[in-house]
């Protein structure tokens, strides 16, 4: 009996140290689900940009972004620009690349955490909360800052950017991206992540990429993960969706690959815009799957020896 539990205790050291090697990250829905339900609060009232609601949803990404060891890209974590005399503000975190010629390289993740504040009421609610549109956005880049963070396993350098006045017109990725281009920083390409948190239905893909036919992005994503994860919506075309969230400023500015992954497609979720977007319609499993599926294709891209993502000669 001693050998044997010599043995077992062998057996789950070797587990543990196999365990370290692999450095396994699993978002977890719990994880997704604190982020969202917390940011789409009534207490952040709708995150309108200059509200004191959207104050508290950057400190708060600040904060996790603080706990994680994921740095500030410029002196602080925010990229403070003003919107009609009110003070807006970007949150960036930064993870240097660990390659010391591909870290020179910048790959964004993004998503806006500002929604429309109030909206029409529903009864006695007043709030758009913003769950889907787009605290499940800002929930997927967070995880997947965490995922980074921990693994370090990124040889490009990542920004995680939440932008702020989207809701106003991109405002905020427009003026990243002019101060990314000043800086003359070489992005290799830009992965924005809107309402993903109801999942599609009947698609044999998990999200559709906006701008399809810009890049071989799609194709890409689904080489690396191995599976169909990316698709083509025809609505999202005919909605021009491509030019009308954060990643279009970056698309204008540097001309490199940057498209949006979204699950929202007009007809499964009803709360668009509305006080009914609250976080008990997210579906965390969805988030959860969606989030852990994507990050080993992000993860693919982040570390490609040379850039593979690229435009279509159409889109140059
Ligand atoms: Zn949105």
């Amino acid at each position: 009996m001693k050998h044997f539990a010599h043995y077992v205790a062998l057996f789950c050291l070797s587990l543990l140290v196999f365990s370290c090697k692999t450095k396994e990250i699993i978002i977890q829905a719990e994880e997704v689900d604190d982020i969202v339900t917390y940011l789409a609060s009534d207490e952040l009232e709708g995150r309108d940009t200059g509200s004191e609601g959207i104050e508290k949803a950057a400190i708060y990404i600040e904060n996790y972004f603080k706990g994680l060891g994921v740095k500030p890209y410029f002196d602080t974590y925010r990229d403070n620009f003003t919107v009609r005399g009110k003070e807006a503000y970007n949150v960036i975190g930064y993870l240097e690349g660990t390659d010391p010629v591909l870290k020179d390289e910048f790959v964004i993740l993004g998503a806006h955490y500002d929604h429309i504040g109030y909206g029409e009421a529903d009864g006695d609610d007043t709030i758009a909360n913003g769950a889907n549109d787009n605290a499940a956005g800002v929930g997927t880049v967070m995880a997947m800052a965490k995922y980074f963070a921990k693994t370090k396993s990124n040889k490009r350098s990542i920004l995680f950017t939440l932008f702020s006045a989207e809701e106003k017109g991109l405002l905020g990725s427009k003026y990243l991206a002019k101060t990314l281009k000043e800086k003359n920083i070489d992005l290799y390409i830009m992965l924005n992540f809107e309402m993903v948190g109801v999942p599609l239905v009947d698609k044999d893909y998990i999200a559709y990429v906006t701008g399809f036919d810009t890049s071989n992005l799609a194709e890409k994503m689904n080489e690396y993960a191995g599976k169909k994860i990316a698709g083509f919506l025809p609505k999202a075309g005919e909605y021009r969706l491509f030019m009308r969230s954060d990643n279009y400023p970056f698309f204008q500015e540097f001309g490199v690959p940057c498209q949006t992954f979204s699950t929202f497609d007009f007809t499964n979720f009803q709360h668009y815009h509305k006080v009914g977007d609250e976080a008990e319609k997210m579906n965390f499993n969805h988030m959860a799957s969606f989030v852990n599926t994507f990050i080993p294709a992000v993860k693919k891209a982040v570390n490609a020896p040379t850039k593979e993502i690229l435009l279509n000669s159409s889109a140059k």
